[in-house]
């Protein structure tokens, strides 16, 4: 039994990039581990002085704060290694190596089992241009193919969306589709969860 194939099976019904909501979880959960690990295991807190975060798992940290008091002694450490002449590297972030392995995974089953996987995807499920980019021929492909399915519903959603909030008075009711149709655009061009959706 593989726990991210079905993982996949359930995040692929969703609306939106599976990949967002799945690297997305996957820093959530990383950072939660890590720094409830942090206050028993002295391993780990080495792990970290090594490196440091990248730009942007040091934001998602920021905006996630699953310790403050864990986060004040990583930083604390890193300062005083700074003062005393060492560089942290960045590029060994932990999350961004931890993601690698996982995206590794998500990789082999899509190429794999995407037969199977293919009566999960949702009406609206797409890869965004940024998770695109990751992929090889001929899965690459393959998921275009899949996304498109979904734009051109996405588009069609965006379209009847701005005929009713141009004629609001007209009484139609907007479904739930439509008014999410803009973000699921937004979210295709640039990757990252938009709006409320949950992870
Ligand atoms: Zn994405
Ligand atoms: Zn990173």
């Amino acid at each position: 039994m593989d726990r991210t194939f079905f993982e996949l099976q359930e995040i692929l019904k969703e609306p939106g990039c599976f990949l967002c909501r799945l690297e997305e979880a996957h820093t959530r959960k990383f950072f939660e581990t890590l720094f409830y690990e942090f206050v028993t295991d002295w391993g780990v807190r080495e792990r970290i002085r090594s490196g440091g975060f990248c730009k942007t798992h040091a934001q998602k940290l920021f905006a996630l704060r699953p310790s403050i008091l864990g986060i004040g002694i990583v930083y604390q450490d890193l300062l005083h290694r700074y003062l005393l002449g060492e560089t942290p590297q960045t590029e060994s972030c932990l999350v961004c190596k931890d993601w690698k392995e996982r995206h590794a995974h998500i990789t082999h089953l899509l190429a794999t089992r995407l037969e199977e996987l293919a009566p999960f995807w949702g009406e609206e499920t797409f890869v965004c241009l940024h998770h695109l980019a990751q992929f090889s021929e001929p899965l690459r492909t393959r998921l275009e193919n899949a996304t498109r399915k979904a734009l051109e519903r996405i588009a069609r959603n965006l379209s009847s969306f701005l005929e009713k909030f141009d004629y609001h008075q007209s009484g139609l009711p907007i479904e739930p589709q439509e008014a999410r149709s803009w973000q699921e655009a937004m979210e295709f061009f640039t990757g990252g969860l938009m709006g409320n959706k949950k992870s």
